[in-house]
């Protein structure tokens, strides 16, 4: 038999976990996994705020495709369109002519991207926290920031330069604003001429609560440890606009801020307008517990999704309800479809992905956290000794576990690495000042 061609679009959670499972349980005569992605890595997202305050480094919250998918074909480019009427995937290498890559199945995992709205300004002033070079810029820019404070002796520089404002209370927006305000604050020994009072930590969540994913009472105990912290928490209000960097809330107040960072959310990613596949009415595949993408009551064959971008009834709740958007469904969900797609290709049935949610973790900061897993709740230092044993046991390969594990043993011994790097998003501003025309330079 001629051995099938899976293509495995985005290698993310869903997309690398399923890739592994697949090569290692197909053997080269049944099976071809190609895996496409424009990064040569998977984004370990649990782990961007701790990348982003510097208790890990980011190399460490990133999995190389490369060395983990030996079995499989990766080819570094981006799915443009997807044609399952012909079983047919457009690539755009990272360079040079688009191709088409012909399948048999194919797992479409693109994942999301930040949800966000028309708000004026927005798309110049904001930055969202998805992605491990957001993450960075993020960290380097709040770092910079505490130099421009320090050296400016306009007080109308050094306040907007340390107001920092995030957008969107969930865990993605509280982790990585407690994380950053903690790294801040820790970096603030070093800078004599400024005092913690005079930065500023916005939130601003359009909900009367943070942290859906725990109970109110978490979430209000959360609310609570951050104002213990000075930050200035806007619930029930909402970004109207941030033109020129002049922050303006639908509370009527006003001031400006050099950071803005949107976490209100994700939307499916869309790559999939460009396929024929079917979406339900926030535009995610629509899929059976089986992971199988259902149009109506057909399902089309040889198409599979999960994770952020895909409609998965979760079947541990009434029907009509669907799996979060969340690494724990995202994982489990690979496991299910890739031991499903093994299944249809040796002629048996796929079983259905049922899984209830345990539960989340949210760090807090250094020894600050928040937890509620299986309805137990913890808060404080064993939440976030929770939530670091928690991430370390699921981010993949023994590698990078033992590279988080040394990060954070250093880390107890030695004090946090708070130095600014921002010349790596500009690297050839000095060469290209160096290398201009000598009429150039006297002119
Ligand atoms: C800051 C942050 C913290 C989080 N913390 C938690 C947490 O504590 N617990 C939890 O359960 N969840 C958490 N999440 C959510 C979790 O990370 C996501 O739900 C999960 O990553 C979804 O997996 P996915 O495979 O669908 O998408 P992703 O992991 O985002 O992967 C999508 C992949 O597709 C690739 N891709 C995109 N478009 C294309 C294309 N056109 N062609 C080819 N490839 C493409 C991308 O490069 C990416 O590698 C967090 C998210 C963030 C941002």
């Amino acid at each position: 038999m001629n051995p099938k061609r899976i293509l495995v679009v985005g290698a993310g959670h869903v997309g690398l976990y399923a890739a592994l499972r697949l090569s290692k349980k197909l053997s080269s005569r049944e099976a071809e996994v190609v895996v496409v992605d424009p990064q040569p890595h998977m984004t370990y997202q649990p782990f961007l705020p701790e990348a982003s305050a510097g208790n890990i480094s980011p190399r460490h919250a990133v999995v190389p495709l490369r060395r983990e998918l030996r079995k499989c074909t990766v080819v570094a480019g981006t799915v443009t369109r997807i044609d399952h009427a012909r079983k047919t995937a457009v690539v755009q290498p990272i360079s040079g002519p688009t191709r088409e890559i012909q399948y048999d199945h194919v797992v479409v995992a693109p994942g999301s991207v930040s949800r966000t709205l028309p708000i004026p300004g927005l798309h110049e002033h904001g930055i969202g926290f998805k992605t491990i070079g957001e993450a960075i810029f993020l960290r380097n820019h709040v770092l910079d920031r505490l130099d421009v404070a320090a050296a400016t002796t306009d007080p109308e520089v050094r306040r907007r330069a340390l107001t920092f404002v995030f957008v969107g209370g969930g865990y993605a927006g509280i982790e990585a604003l407690a994380e950053m305000e903690d790294m801040a604050r820790d970096a603030l020994r070093y800078y004599p001429e400024l005092k913690p009072e005079d930065m500023r930590w916005v939130l601003v969540e359009a909900t009367q609560r943070v942290l859906p994913e725990v109970d109110r009472d978490m979430g209000a105990y959360t609310v609570q440890e951050l104002l213990k912290r000075n930050m200035d928490i806007r619930l029930d209000t909402r970004l109207e606009s941030c033109l020129d960097g002049v922050v303006k809330l639908s509370d009527g107040d006003s001031f400006p801020a050099d950071t803005i960072v949107w976490t209100a959310g994700v939307k499916p990613s869309p790559m999939l307008d460009a396929t024929d596949f079917p979406r339900d009415d926030r535009r995610r595949v629509t899929c059976l517990p089986t992971l199988q993408i259902v149009d109506g009551d057909r399902v089309v064959e040889g198409a599979w999704s999960a994770g952020d971008c895909a409609a998965v009834p979760d079947l541990t709740k009434e029907p009509g309800n669907f799996c979060s958007p969340s690494a724990q469904h995202a994982v489990r969900q690979a496991a299910r479809m890739a031991d499903n797609i093994v299944n249809v290709i040796r002629g048996r049935e796929p079983v259905n992905y049922k899984h209830k949610h345990a539960g989340s973790v949210a760090s807090l900061g250094l020894h600050k956290g928040v937890a509620q897993v299986y309805g137990i709740k913890m808060t404080g230092w064993p939440a976030w000794f929770m939530h670091r044993t928690y991430h370390m046991s699921r981010i993949p390969s023994f590698n990078r576990k033992v590279r988080v594990v040394v990060d954070w043993t250093l880390a107890f011994f030695l004090k946090r690495e708070v130095v600014a790097l921002g010349q790596l998003h500009d690297p050839r501003e000095e060469f290209a000042e160096a290398s201009q025309p000598v009429g150039a330079l006297r002119g």
